[in-house]
């Protein structure tokens, strides 16, 4: 555990506003922003949603831009900034997930303007100042106060159409944060709370989702799982899972939450005895044994469980490790090339961790 003698902590200066219908408050939390002209951002799937929300706002929404994409490519922003001026927009609402809200991040980072998002899935990025672009295949990752978003509504009624398979992949996704949250550097008693009644929340929530999607109840627990995880991950600093798993995103294109889902269970398990102490609470919730506890929930509920079928080559496996040990992250245990690769190939695989 942290030690709750001796601590640093730092947390974010979010206003959350949690709980069904809490949609209906969009118009008065924009004002409490002195937002009177707001541009919402969604992706193309979620047009719809965002058109009907627009609709709704009346003159408080002066358009919609539904081209968000995954790893907020900067040409997409440069667009959006350019209608957001051309409208003479005063702030966004971002209505989406990880890829809608890193463009109202990215906005944001570049004009300062206020920032409502909507959260959608569990990936956990409206509660962080991070933001990661890409620009000509290359991505980078700032950290700044304008990047984090002012005001987040939670409205469990707007999760229930998450479809069961992202659903299941985003929140073990959020669970990421929160495990290497507890070994974390710089880890502090407040954030370990935080983490282990996340983890708690996502795997009492997870197996009800799937059994029925439209459980109001597992849907509310689950958001607010993610919400206590993503706010880990906004408050100290990750290792070995994240750097694993931006390297499978950005050098070999894997999808975001699919990855997380799958790497989670193997660098619990890599990480297990060097920070076991800080760990038990995690593994009490699985049974004792975190990495082989995570493989078998994963697998329970369904989720991808190998890296090939993601479309990674075995081939790459060796870049791949090559890449996860140059400019490691800090980690509880030493990032040896050999143990990643063995790692990487039983992820690949699909086999249980060890
Ligand atoms: P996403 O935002 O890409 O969403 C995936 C798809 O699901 C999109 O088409 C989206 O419109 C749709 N969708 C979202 N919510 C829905 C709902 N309730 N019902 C139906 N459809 C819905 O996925 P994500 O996993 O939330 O985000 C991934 C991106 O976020 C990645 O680019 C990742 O790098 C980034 N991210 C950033 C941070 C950070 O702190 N900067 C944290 C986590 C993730």
């Amino acid at each position: 555990m942290a030690d709750a003698s001796n601590f640093i902590c730092t947390f974010n200066p979010a206003r959350i506003v949690f709980g069904v219908g809490k949609r209906a408050t969009i118009a008065e939390e924009l004002e409490a922003l002195g937002v009177s002209r707001a541009l919402v951002l969604s992706t193309q799937f979620q047009k719809q949603d965002a058109e009907a929300l627009a609709a709704e706002l009346g003159e408080k929404a002066v358009g919609v831009f539904p081209d968000a994409a995954m790893h907020t490519p900067v040409h997409v922003t440069e667009t959006a900034m350019t209608i957001y001026n051309d409208l003479g927009a005063d702030g966004v609402i971002a209505l989406g997930g990880g890829s809608t809200i890193g463009l109202g991040k990215a906005i944001a980072y570049r004009n300062d303007c206020p920032q409502l998002v909507i959260a959608t899935t569990y990936a956990g990025s409206e509660v962080t100042p991070i933001l990661g672009q890409t620009e000509n295949g290359v991505k980078t990752t700032v950290r700044a106060a304008s990047i984090l978003p002012e005001t987040v509504i939670y409205d469990p009624e707007l999760t229930l159409g998450l479809p069961v398979g992202m659903s299941v992949t985003s929140g073990l996704n959020a669970m990421a944060h929160a495990v290497e949250g507890v070994y974390a550097q710089d880890r502090n008693p407040v954030a370990t709370m935080m983490a282990v009644d996340g983890v708690r929340a996502l795997r009492d929530a997870l197996p009800q989702i799937v059994a029925d999607p439209k459980d109001a109840a597992a849907r509310s627990e689950a958001l607010y799982g993610a919400w206590l995880c993503g706010t880990v991950l906004g408050s100290v600093g990750m290792a070995l899972h994240h750097k694993l798993c931006h390297t499978l995103g950005g050098s070999f294109d894997l999808p975001h939450a699919e990855t997380h889902s799958i790497m989670l269970p193997h660098t619990a398990a890599f990480n297990a005895s060097a920070a076991a102490e800080a760990m038990q609470p995690l593994a009490d919730l699985f049974g004792g044994d975190i990495g082989k506890g995570l493989w078998e929930f994963a697998k329970g509920l369904g989720a991808p469980m190998a890296l090939k079928d993601l479309g990674l080559k075995e081939t790459d496996l060796d870049k791949a490790a090559d890449l996860a040990v140059k400019n490691p992250y800090w980690n509880p245990r030493p990032v040896e090339r050999d143990a990643i690769r063995a790692l990487l190939g039983r992820a690949w695989e699909g086999a249980a961790p060890e």
